[in-house]
This record gives structure tokens, sequence and C-alpha cells, in this order.
């Protein structure tokens, strides 16, 4: 066995290459996101800013690599943008890929993707996010690489952590909080968990696609009470939350549930930023079928890139991350 990035033949049993370090288990995003490059200032187009943080000739704030986070491990891929209309991105991912099984090296075994969209009523609403996504992501990618393996159990413990993150910046008088939606995706499974009203999919390359999780909203509760849909509507707090990881939470299970689809296909994960344009299964699932070619067999960056770009498109009002995993996963590039 070789390590991937530099060459080095490393021993089966070890979980470093002794060369260059490179985890030879798993492979993720940056702790804190995978921060965009600094971009250009959005007053003038300069790139000179002084110590403060202002632009030096315009006085426009710096923009912060949040403002559009991309991540791309081949096996899965995100796109995280602040929006047209957000003065900053609250909305966090994090991602990766588990290698091998049971202690032992070997072909990708495990994909976790993992959305937070920070509440924006709270101060600190993106470091909520980037904290519970990354908690809840390390903690399945351990579990993906332990011979007892049970994605569900995973996930309860992946929220937990998360659940334990966010708890730790709340202070006096604010508590910071997020949604939170997983996914742990092998060769035969989609293992899927949330609070709140990020959304996970499923697209199928045939004509079979569905919606994976059900939002937890004040809306869907009345509806599922019996109430129509557009007396829910009309309810002023009808789109509030009824469930989010922060301290100040009650319900603090994750709703978790797996599938075993039949055929190829892809999982989306996204925030609101994107089905407040694409409501309905129907229109994200023709949104994705815009592009003629399977949707397992496009590349995960191209097709969370467009998405993004559909939402920003439509007004951009929010923040929108989407996350694509093909199922089922492919073995990672390693031997
Ligand atoms: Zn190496
Ligand atoms: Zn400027």
């Amino acid at each position: 066995m070789t390590c991937p990035r530099c060459g080095n033949v490393v021993e089966p049993s070890h979980r470093f290459c002794e060369e260059c370090g490179l985890n030879l288990r798993q492979t993720r995003t940056p702790v804190g996101g995978p921060l965009g490059a600094a971009a250009a200032c959005r007053g003038c187009g300069g790139d000179s800013f002084g110590p403060d943080g202002f632009c030096e000739q315009c006085g426009h704030v710096r923009p912060s690599g949040r403002d559009r986070m991309m991540a791309d491990l081949g096996l899965v891929a995100g796109l995280s943008d602040r929006g047209r209309r957000r003065s900053r991105n609250e909305d966090s991912m994090a991602c990766g890929v588990a290698f091998g099984a049971a202690g032992q090296p070997g072909p990708a075994s495990a994909v976790v993707a993992v959305v937070c969209d920070g509440v924006a009523s709270t101060e600190r609403a993106d470091s909520a996010s980037q904290v519970a996504a990354d908690q809840a992501a390390d903690i399945l990618l351990e579990a993906a690489a332990q011979s007892d393996f049970d994605a569900e159990a995973a996930t309860s413990e992946a929220v937990a952590a998360a659940f334990e993150a966010v708890t730790e910046l709340k202070r006096a008088d604010e508590s910071p909080s997020c949604t939170y939606v997983s996914a742990v995706v092998t060769g035969t499974e989609v293992t899927v968990g949330w609070l709140g009203d990020s959304r996970a999919y499923w697209i199928g390359d045939a004509l079979q696609s569905e919606q994976l999780t059900t939002d937890d909203t004040v809306v869907s509760l009345l509806i599922a009470a019996g109430i129509s849909e557009e007396d829910a509507l009309n309810d002023p707090g009808a789109h509030a939350l009824a469930r989010w990881v922060g301290a100040d939470a009650e319900e603090r299970e994750p709703h978790v549930r797996t599938c075993s689809p039949a055929g190829s296909g892809v999982i989306v994960l996204c925030s609101d930023g994107l089905w407040n344009y694409l409501p309905t299964l129907g229109s994200l699932d023709a949104a994705v079928r815009a592009d003629p070619r399977p949707p397992s067999q496009r590349s995960p960056s191209d097709l969370v890139d467009a998405l993004v770009a559909l939402a920003l498109e439509s007004g951009g009002h929010d923040n929108v991350t989407v996350v694509a995993v093909p199922f089922p996963i492919g073995d990672g590039g390693t031997t």
C-alpha cells in the first residue's frame, strides 16, 4: 500500500503516513470550514486592506472567507454561499470520507456530510453552525472506522456532540443555535439524521426521488395536526423552528432514518436558502435533471455549483448551502 498523497510505502497497520503525516483512515474538510480565498473588496474591487480589516481605498469591510466556501473531496462536494442579501454566511458544512473498515485499510467505506444553518436571530450563529458540523463529522468518521459501525447510533452520538459543542458557546444573554442535517452514505445504505428545517433528498438516476427529511417547523406541526396548509402558512409563527441544536433547545433527539436505494443516484443536503426557491420535491428534482446526465454521473461539485447558482439567480435572499454525495459511493481512488 502506498500513501495517496506522497507515494511513500506505508504499513497497512499504520494510521498516518510516516513521510507526510496524511491520515490514511479518513480525509475531511478543515475544522473551521473550507474557507474561501480572501475575496476582492465589494466596494471598489481592490485588494489592500488595513490591519483594522477595512479597505484602504474605499473603507468597505474586508469580505470573509466564509462568504463562499467550497469543498470537493471527489466522493462528496459542497458549496456554501452568503447569498445576496445577508451580511454574513451563517451556514456551515463539514464532509469527510472514511477509508477501510474495522480498523483495517482499504477503499472508501463511508462518506459523511453535515449541513448546519445558524439561526440568524442569535449572535455567533456562524460559530454555532460550524462547531456543530465539525463535531458531528468527526464522530461519524470515527464511528465509520469501527468494526461494530452502526450508522444510526453514530448519528445520534454526532447530534449529541453537536449539542455539546454549541452549548459551549452559550453566554448569559444569548444561546447561539443552528439546524442540523447529516448523511452517512455507504455502498448499500444512506442514513440521514436531522433537527430543524435543513433538508436531505434522494434523487434517483431512474425517475424515483424522495425528500428524506420532514421540516421541524411550526407549519409542519400544524399540518400534521390537521390544519390546512393554507391556514398553517398564514399562522404568524409558521416558519419558526420546532427543533434546533442549541443550549435552549427542549427536544434534543434527532430524527434518524436509513434507506437502501435500489439503484444509483445522488443524496443532496441543503439549507433553506436553496429549498425556499424549490419548495416541492418535483421542483428540486427538475432542477437537478435540467442537466441531461444521470445525477450520479455528474461530478458532485458540478451539481452543487448549479444548484447554488440557481438560488443566487432567484434572488439569494438567504445563505445557501448544498452538499451532494453520489450513490453508491466510489472507492475513493485508493488501492
Ligand atoms: Zn504520505
Ligand atoms: Zn474598496
